[in-house]
């Protein structure tokens, strides 16, 4: 996976909580992970403190590929005041190869293919890091 630096803070930083800081620090090292229930053995995006599928609070992290298919994909024009900078902008909905299916950005080199193969980019901002998705074919190009 690749990564990309923008040289201003995240229009919308993450709120870190004491359960979701390791995700956050993982990313920041270009590591997309999730937490695993140790018990019923399912991924769970985000991360969680306690399993929903069985309650369990035993939870490990689980690194992902941060590979997969776009499920669906909206432009949009008239964003929130925050992200008026990055307007327009890709919002997506990804189904990792995990199994997991999870909303995030999607970089706008390339116009979007539903259905098409996907692989996160780590978006380092000055004061946090996130995850967009790209297409896969973006990526073998730029070599
Ligand atoms: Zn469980």
């Amino acid at each position: 996976m690749r990564s990309i630096r923008v040289d201003r803070p995240a229009p919308y930083p993450p709120r870190v909580s004491a359960a979701t800081k390791p995700f956050w620090e993982a990313l920041r090292e270009e590591r997309l992970t999730t937490t695993r229930c140790l018990d019923c053995e399912d991924n769970t995006f985000p991360p969680k403190p306690i399993c929903p599928n069985c309650f369990s609070s035993r939870l490990t992290w689980q690194p992902l590929s941060g590979r997969g298919t776009l499920y669906s994909y909206c432009r949009v024009w008239a964003g929130p005041e925050v992200f008026r900078e990055e307007l327009p902008y890709t919002v997506c909905v990804v189904d990792l190869d995990e199994g997991l299916r999870l909303g995030s950005r999607f970089l706008d080199t390339v116009e979007p293919e539903v259905g098409g193969r996907v692989t996160a980019v780590f978006v380092h901002y000055t004061d946090a890091t996130l995850f967009f998705f790209e297409p896969e074919a973006a990526r073998k190009n730029e070599s």
